[in-house]
């Protein structure tokens, strides 16, 4: 067995794990495999392995990857997880079926054009920048209940959950916890939330969708 499918093993264990000591259920935990700079070979077994959810960061490397990927392994659903330029809205509406980067109008307004443009929408997920990072995408915590409105009665779109990436330095599950109240009163059920060194704890504090690189592709360089 390759190293990607023995990590990738390992990690489905370990959320297997967390979702039964901290009384989640399984099947409402989503694994994204994050395989941003890494080659198609190493995404074509993990693939193999039955792993459906994908994450990308840049548009343009996930259109030179994945419509071929996509063509042996049409299940396959791929999430745009990293910042995303309005000009690029076209293009990552095309390409992902999940995009979770949505943080600003400008961007809600290219998206709901483009969506119109093409007949097809995928599920938005808006960021959430609670550690309020100025050099990190999301909207504020105190501005998320305002966007999420704006982005429903302006633009008409539907929004089905948060995400959001804490500040290195914190320790995560404080930051976790203000996404899920977040939704809680916005109504939205998908929390993205955990990466490789924080997943159980997400799994603990109701991520729905965990987002995990390195743990199971190795290191990036
Ligand atoms: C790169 C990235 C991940 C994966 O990070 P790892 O620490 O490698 O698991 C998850 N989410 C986002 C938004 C990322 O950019």
């Amino acid at each position: 067995m390759s190293d990607v499918v023995a990590r990738l093993q390992e990690t489905r264990d370990a959320i297997a794990r967390a979702a039964r000591d901290f009384g989640r259920k399984l099947e409402a935990v989503t694994l994204i495999a994050v395989s941003k700079t890494k080659p198609a070979e190493m995404i074509v077994p993990v693939l193999g392995a039955g792993q459906i959810d994908f994450g990308e960061n840049y548009v343009q490397e996930a259109k030179e990857k994945w419509p071929a990927l996509r063509e042996r392994f049409p299940n396959s659903r791929l999430h745009m997880i990293g910042p995303l330029q309005s000009n690029k809205a076209r293009d990552a509406v095309a390409l992902f079926d999940v995009i979770q980067s949505l943080d600003r109008e400008s961007l809600a307004k290219e998206l709901a054009r483009e969506i119109e443009r093409a007949g097809k929408a995928p599920e938005l997920i808006v960021q959430v920048n609670t550690g309020a990072e100025p050099q990190k995408g999301g909207v504020l915590p105190g501005e998320a209940d305002a966007f999420l409105e704006l982005c429903r009665s302006r633009y008409s779109l539907t929004i089905a959950g948060l995400m959001c990436i804490p500040p290195a330095e914190d320790p995560p599950s404080p930051h976790f916890a203000l996404l899920g109240k977040i939704a809680k009163r916005n109504g939205l059920a998908i929390l993205s939330m955990g990466m490789s060194a924080d997943y159980e704890a997400a799994i603990q504090l109701g991520a729905t969708h965990v987002r995990v690189g390195s743990a199971i592709f190795g290191a990036r360089g």
